[in-house]
């Protein structure tokens, strides 16, 4: 729901403020639509119904893996693909993944969003209402901003965003915000209030290899992206998630998992998660055991390392795999 335009609304129709909080309250609980409102007169539920979406999406496609995973790809009232993510885990946590922005500016090799056309930032509300979709499924707890798009080039709708997930179940610490370490956006998401959790995209252990697979490198390299997240943790005692995919011959060798662990030292700043390669045709991915051996090099180096669960990717819905087939038509 554009927030902005029901706000607006409500204004015009000489509404009480108390009425934007009713009607959002409602949607962030999983409401279908404005008739399930009912502390909100129905001539003003009507009147909204004209008015004001329910959703600035609409679902073109969804499909469910195997692992219980759903993925749905939605058209912005522009027509802009985006897609989004439910992830279910045996524990019962249920994790939804969001796009902050339609295509990605940025070119990592290895990404499928990557090789696609850059749309445009989304709002705060178009974020909200990928969650709010599958609120509307079931409740969900966790939320990562590990969709389409580089979340820290568009800060502001996404802090925006963020600020509200409370209401829809998902607290801030709950919330994980990865970034390729956009340094401007860094400083205005350290800068927040909010207790929410970083994540950074590093994958490589020197720069040279970095600028290789993530161009992006060229701009912010490595030493000042990680100055950054040092500071971050100074300053929040939150520890910073490194995430890492592992590509076959490129960035798995021991010897480049003792650079990684001498890059980031021991101690609490960082916690490294290695993501196995969802294939998208450029590189292979590591083995199993390739990987095994690289997390026990960063755990003899006091570097804490976790191996990320691959979810839905028979539907093309694991990370890195964001690239809106459905969307040519
Ligand atoms: N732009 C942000 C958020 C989106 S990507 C970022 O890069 O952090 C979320 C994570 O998925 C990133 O760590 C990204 O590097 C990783 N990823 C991208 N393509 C992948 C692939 N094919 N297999 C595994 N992980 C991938």
């Amino acid at each position: 729901m554009d927030l902005e335009l029901l706000h607006r609304t409500l204004d015009e129709l000489g509404e009480p403020r108390f009425r934007g909080g009713q009607v959002w309250s409602w949607a962030a609980r999983g409401a279908g639509g404005y008739d399930e409102m009912t502390n909100v007169p129905a001539a003003l539920r009507a009147e909204l119904a004209e008015r004001v979406p329910f959703s600035t999406l609409e679902v073109q496609h969804t499909a469910t893996s195997r692992d219980g995973t759903v993925k749905t790809l939605f058209r912005t009232s522009d027509g802009r693909p985006v897609e989004a993510v439910l992830m279910r885990y045996r524990d019962a946590r249920r994790s939804v993944c969001v796009s902050s922005q339609s295509g990605c500016p940025l070119t990592c090799t290895f990404c499928a969003t990557g090789a696609m056309r850059f749309g445009r930032n989304l709002s705060a509300s178009e974020i909200l209402d990928q969650v709010l979709h599958f609120r509307r499924i079931e409740p969900v707890d966790h939320l990562v901003f590990m969709g389409m798009g580089e979340p820290l080039m568009n800060v502001e709708a996404v802090l925006g965003a963020a600020r509200l997930l409370p209401d829809v179940g998902v607290t801030h610490r709950r919330t994980t915000v990865s970034t390729i370490g956009w340094l401007p956006g860094l400083e205005r998401f350290a800068a927040c209030d909010m207790p929410l959790q970083l994540a950074v995209s590093l994958h490589a252990p020197d720069d040279a290899l970095r600028s290789r697979i993530m161009p992006v490198n060229e701009r912010y390299a490595l030493d000042e992206v990680l100055a950054s997240c040092r500071a971050h943790f100074a300053r929040t005692n939150r520890t910073v998630f490194v995430e890492y995919v592992m590509l076959a011959g490129v960035n798995d060798a021991p010897g480049q998992a003792r650079a990684l662990a001498s890059l980031l030292g021991p101690g609490r700043a960082f916690k490294v998660n290695l993501i196995p390669y969802n294939p998208t045709g450029v590189y292979e991915g590591s083995s199993r055991e390739v990987i095994a051996g690289f997390k026990a090099v960063l755990e003899e180096h006091g570097v804490r390392a976790t191996v990320r669960l691959t979810r839905g990717r028979d539907i093309d819905a694991a990370c890195g795999q964001l690239a809106a087939k459905a969307a040519a038509a």
